[in-house]
């Protein structure tokens, strides 16, 4: 599932919040957020804007957002926490009738993601490979249909890393050296940076074997703020793709591909098996709270949590892969940059 940064969408409840006159709680999908008292009443449609959009310099209705440098981001309003932005669907350009809910109008609306990094496109040799999907986790707010298709399934959860994103692929017909060692995006040129570093070091040209595609996070000094506290580079993986069969291997295959190789995992910090995952009651609360809390061996707040089925499985929900990150909210409110 793309992520609509802004769409159309439903007040679904609206609540006053002790000692404020001029605003309220209102609940969109799966977020919190804090709006101007009389402006919609429940059942009304509107317009969202997720945490990290950048709204357009020069629109009337996104003046007010000019001291915050127009971005998005959490914040906590008279003890509220407050995720997004809800406008009335009149900001719309005149003449534009109301499209249907979950219509992504980032486009119409001139709306772009808020992005902290410009990446450095001297390394890129190419594309990322065609064969290899790319990683990234939808925010459980945005896609509660998930804990449904989630229900009763055996499921671990893993730390989320916040370093950066590297996947190794390895062409099927291909000899050693053609291993293609690629960022979020692209495929970077073999030199000295960190996701070619690591490859090296772990004899990835050799250990991935033909058709499969390594993914891990990259972290370590000079990667985001090291909050691991890492000496020295590492990756992470958090998933192996076998190109040829188009699947991703499941959790336990995972852990063993990883052990035979000596390469590391992301933390595990659940595996929730047989009675425990049939009555586990999945909701969005309880998973909130479960993102909060600790890089263990740190005093550095984690990022969140990413939870998966033990078996990896479709979600209809989602259009891709089962799998979703929560956001520490915590860290959202205090550390991110
Ligand atoms: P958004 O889509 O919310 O705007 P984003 O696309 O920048 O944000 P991230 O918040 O970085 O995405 O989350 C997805 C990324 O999380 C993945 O691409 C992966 O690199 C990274 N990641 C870190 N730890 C894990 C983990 N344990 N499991 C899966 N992915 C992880
Ligand atoms: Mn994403």
């Amino acid at each position: 599932m793309e992520r609509k940064l802004v769409s159309i969408q439903c007040i679904d409840a609206v609540e006053s919040i002790a000692g404020a006159d001029n605003i309220v709680k209102a609940r969109v999908l799966g977020w919190d957020v804090v709006v101007k008292k009389a402006e919609f009443t429940p059942g009304a449609p509107c317009v969202f804007f997720e945490i990290d959009s950048l709204l357009p310099d020069g629109q009337a209705w996104a003046e007010f957002m000019r001291p915050r440098g127009f971005r998005v981001k959490t914040a906590r309003l008279r003890g509220v926490l407050s995720q997004g932005l809800a406008l009335p669907v009149d900001i719309l350009p005149a003449g534009v009738e109301v499209p249907d809910l979950g219509t992504d109008v980032s486009d119409l609306l001139g709306v772009v993601k808020f992005e902290p990094v410009v990446p450095d496109t001297r390394e890129i040799s190419g594309g990322f490979p065609g064969q290899v999907p790319r990683t990234d986790e939808i925010r459980l707010q945005s896609a509660l249909g998930v804990l449904e298709e989630m229900r009763g399934r055996d499921f671990y959860v893993t730390t989320k890393l916040d370093g950066t994103s590297a996947s190794y692929f390895r062409p099927i017909d291909g000899g050693d050296g053609d291993l293609v060692a690629c960022s979020r995006n692209w495929a970077l040129v073999r030199g000295p940076n960190p996701v070619w570093r690591v490859a090296l070091r772990h004899d990835l040209e050799r250990v991935i074997p033909p058709g499969f595609a390594v993914q891990g996070e990259l972290c370590g000094p000079g990667i985001q703020k090291n909050r691991l506290g890492l000496a020295e580079l590492d990756l992470f993986v958090f998933s192996v793709h076998d190109t040829h069969a188009g699947r991703f291997l499941d959790h336990a295959e995972l852990v063993g591909f990883c052990a035979e190789r000596k390469l590391r995992t992301v933390p595990v910090e659940a595996v929730v098996v047989g009675e425990a995952a049939a009555r586990f009651e999945h909701s969005l609360e309880l998973w909130l709270e479960r993102a909060k809390g600790l890089y263990e061996g740190t005093r550095n707040r984690k990022e969140g949590i990413v939870v998966r089925p033990l078996h990896d499985a479709p979600s209809a929900t989602l259009g891709g892969r089962m799998s979703f990150k929560v956001i520490n909210n915590e860290f959202l409110l205090k550390d991110e940059d």
